[in-house]
């Protein structure tokens, strides 16, 4: 039985058969808060006489006609597919169905804001839910035309793929938007966005004098918020740095950007109608760094109007190509058009730290994913396919020149725009422009797994310079490449300027042991920074010099990058059991105060709380929870009145905070009993102090309910429900638990609230019970939940806290049960999080051998 997985092979063969011209889709959205309705018809060439079939999930089919025969829906659909036989070279088929508005965010998802009762619908179609809203054959590389007519009140605003026309009033307050067709383009990348939305237009004019109409768009309630000019700003930015790259003018007729709620990924490529989520509008300070992740994102999808938009993967195999290409182009992109320019640093804090901590998981995989079905894509969306794979295209770069990488490319662009390719066309493109050969490059970097790490080891003669160096490279047993990497070694010494770079090396490191003469006679520096400016991707390590001198000195470097890349090594040496927690915590207490990079900051406070509750020996856990505490209260008042700084500060505290002096702070902020000078409690900082007065029984119900009052929004609720769960009381979690798992009634954004506020670390007693009733339940919920939900419900209620051989254990069993129960992506996920219990397990032991 198929269900609603599709698998290569089907896909494959469908393409065989299959030639698709166009779609007209007409969808009346005024006929309930529940359903609409949708009317697809399909042209499409097929070799005569075969069969196929096309994709629907819809709760009701009323018709289906191909090429003029009825065809009886009870007899034909089924299992989400409609069956089509005797296919003509020629054919018509028309769908009228009964389509179902989704609140898990796939398909077309509608929220009503509690603000003004206004109207919010977006569609999420990547990866196959298209076929939520009209039938189809929903795959990237049936590529067709689409016309869209849709009904709908006729004070909406409404969007999709091509612009937006003018809406023709049906006299009773309903009115027909009638869009153009579009390019030939993939159904998971069309869109339509429609309700009570605030629009803000703008036109960008490219150095030639050629106009792209731009929107940004965000709920009506939200409008306040809506910084539009910055958002159109980076744009703007990216428009002239992307077609001057890509030497290929925009290729869509206008770009809107709209941001919706409830939304689970950060943002969506769909052809010139890209949706975002709405904590991008920020309607309470943050911190530089969240400007520069909602630029990072920006770029991101607008690169993908090229890379991916117009030539799209021919299968989901090459996702990682998709989406690596955009977090380069991204990044690169900020570094050379905008004011991010140090967006390389933020590259090795966020997405390298991501792609090492992925890299090790035993669920890792090649790059070049084997992609069966629908159900391997649902859990492929990680750090490999983002973030290992925009590392290994950022070293490609270097490996066949900067000219030769862009010429390449724009080959790419223009050999195969509108159409579908595979990693070899790509390869093909870039081989042709450098004249390297790129099948070992891609043999040893894109079709193996796991990391490799570099270590230094040398002698030293009696004057205390090296009489010898060498770069070991080891690899997992499990994945045992070792490859060639490009480095640069970066020698430091303490001066009074701060920790200064005083030689650089760079060479190829390969195989096991790798000499390095040029070091010999160098007298041994205070510290040796391996893959220094981050060329290749390699995990490092240190001698015992070096770690000496970061303990003392981190926060000495006078350039930001080297800084990161040991902030990322020593934490990936936390979680490998090879840094005691307790010295991690007194590392970034000695180095945070002169973390001059706000983002890298905010990882260290995070990283630092997930330390002492996650790899800490449980006796020291109270311990270094006070004296992280105490650190964050002491930068907390030393910050700059108003600076970044000090809001990061305030936050880290309200995350820790647990002894009385503190959260009496907490509560007095909250109050407005106590101020700190220039520290403005706005609405996000409120919800943020009393989420943790709640979680440590400070805040009774009758708090949470005054506040949700004051705030009475959409994201007021949703921090409500997450105080509520937090409450450290036997009823709060039964209710919380019974509020996810009983019922599949929380909308997407809602359960990811509550999730989040039920795991709290210092509620350990109360949370494991809850260890047997995951057990229980995981398959069912793996079974009965649409993929997003299942996976958040699979991950997000996993006994993490529990750090105890029986939950290893209780995993294996769960593991053991018929395997149609643990079906292969389920399987995955438990994996992964048995994985995280042993890393705890270790972390936790070498944190006690530590103590003293
Ligand atoms: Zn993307």
């Amino acid at each position: 039985m198929p269900g609603t997985n599709l698998t290569r092979e089907e896909a494959a063969e469908r393409a065989r058969l299959l030639s698709v011209s166009s779609y007209e889709v007409e969808l009346d959205l005024t006929t309930g808060p529940d359903t609409f309705a949708s009317t697809s018809v399909v042209r499409f060439s097929a070799q005569p006489g075969s069969a196929t079939f096309a994709d629907l999930v819809a709760p009701s089919v009323e018709e289906i006609v191909l090429n003029g025969r009825a065809l009886d829906p009870a007899a034909v659909y089924a299992d989400s597919r409609i069956a089509l036989d005797g296919l003509e070279t020629d054919n018509e088929l028309k769908v009228r169905a009964t389509c179902a508005y989704s609140h898990t965010g796939e398909g077309l998802h509608r929220f009503v804001d509690p603000v003004d009762g206004g109207v919010s619908l977006y569609t999420q179609f990547e990866v196959p839910d298209a076929r939520r809203v009209f039938a189809d054959f929903e795959q990237p590389d049936l590529k067709a035309t689409f016309r869209f007519t849709v009904t709908a009140p006729q004070d909406w605003e409404l969007f999709s793929n091509s612009p937006t026309p003018r809406p023709e009033p049906l006299g009773d307050g309903r009115a027909v938007w009638r869009f153009a067709p579009t390019e030939r383009i993939s159904t998971y990348i069309t869109a339509l966005v429609a309700g009570d939305y605030h629009v803000v237009r703008d036109t960008y004019t490219g150095p030639d004098g050629t106009a792209v109409p731009m929107a940004v768009a965000a709920r009506k309630s939200l409008a306040e918020f809506l910084d539009a000019e910055e958002i159109l700003d980076v744009t703007k930015k990216g428009f002239d740095y992307f077609q001057q790259l890509f030497d290929l003018p925009y290729p869509f007729p206008k770009y809107d950007q709209l941001f919706v709620p409830e939304y689970n990924a950060g943002a969506m490529e769909n052809a010139g109608c890209v949706t975002f989520r709405e904590d991008y509008i920020f309607r309470s300070k943050v911190t530089e760094a969240a400007y520069e992740r909602r630029a990072e994102t920006i770029l991101h999808e607008l690169a993908h109007m090229w890379f991916g938009d117009l030539v799209t993967m021919e299968w989901w195999n090459d996702l990682w190509l998709n989406e690596s290409f955009a977090t380069y182009a991204s990044v690169r992109c900020q570094v050379h058009a905008t004011r991010w320019s140090g967006a390389w640093t933020t590259f090795a804090n966020v997405e390298k730290t991501w792609a090492y901590a992925q890299d090790q998981l035993p669920s890792t995989h090649p790059i070049v994913a084997e992609i069966r079905d629908l159900e391997d894509v649902y859990v492929n969306f990680d750090g490999i396919t983002y973030a290992k794979g925009a590392s290994v295209l950022k070293q490609l770069v270097a490996y066949v020149g900067d000219d030769a990488f862009v010429s390449g490319l724009r080959t790419y662009f223009r050999r195969h725009a509108w159409g579908n390719t595979r990693l070899s066309d790509l390869l093909g493109a870039l081989e042709e422009a450098s004249g390297r050969d790129l099948g070992a490059w891609s043999k040893s970097w894109l079709e193996t797994a796991g990391p490799n790490t570099l270590r230094p080891v040398f002698t030293l003669d009696d004057s205390g310079a090296y009489s010898s160096f060498t770069i070991t490279q080891e690899a997992p047993a499990d994945y045992p490449t070792l490859r060639p990497h490009r480095v640069a070694v970066g020698l430091y010494d303490r001066k009074p300027e701060g920790l200064v770079r005083t030689h650089r090396i760079e060479l190829d490191v390969d195989g096991a042991s790798t000499a390095v003469p040029e070091l010999v006679g160098v007298a041994q520096p205070d510290l040796v920074l391996l893959n220094d400016d981050d060329l290749s991707y390699a995990r490092i390590r240190f001698d015992e010099r070096s770690v000496a001198t970061l303990v003392e000195s981190i926060g000495d470097f006078a350039e930001s990058l080297p800084r990161a890349l040991s902030w990322v090594a020593t934490w990936d040496m936390v979680r490998n059991a090879e840094l005691p927690a307790r010295d991690y915590v007194a590392l970034v207490i000695s180095g945070a105060q002169r973390e001059s990079d706000i983002g890298v900051l905010q990882s260290l406070q995070r990283q630092v709380k997930a330390a002492i509750e996650l790899y800490a020996a449980p006796a020291w856990r109270e311990e270094g929870a006070a004296k992280w505490a105490a650190f964050a209260h002491s930068q907390l008042l030393a910050a700059h009145p108003g600076s970044d700084v000090q809001l990061a500060w305030a936050r880290a505290l309200a995350a820790v905070a647990r002894s009385t002096e503190h959260l009496d702070l907490l509560s007095g902020l909250l109050a407005g009993t106590q101020q700190i000078d220039g520290l403005v409690v706005d609405t996000e900082l409120r919800w943020t102090l009393l989420h943790r007065l709640a979680a440590t029984g400070r805040a009774p119900e009758g708090q949470i309910t005054a506040e949700e009052e004051r705030d009475p929004t959409a994201a007021g609720k949703r921090h409500a429900a997450s105080a509520r769960a937090a409450i450290p009381t036997v009823e709060a979690k039964a209710a919380a638990w019974a509020s996810m798992v009983d019922s599949d009634e929380l909308p997407n954004e809602t359960l990811m609230a509550v999730v989040l506020g039920f795991r709290q670390a210092d509620q350990r007693d109360l949370l494991a019970p809850y260890a047997d009733k995951y057990f229980a339940k995981v398959a069912d919920l793996w079974a009965t939940r649409t993929p997003h939900m299942a996976q958040l419900l699979v991950n997000g209620l996993y006994p993490s806290l529990i750090v105890e051989q029986r939950i290893v254990d209780a995993v294996d069993t769960a593991l053991a049960q018929d395997p149609t129960r643990v079906p292969a992506p389920l399987r995955r996920l438990l994996l992964e999080q048995r994985d995280g219990t042993q890393r705890t397990l270790r972390g936790e032991a070498l944190d006690a051998a530590a103590r003293g």
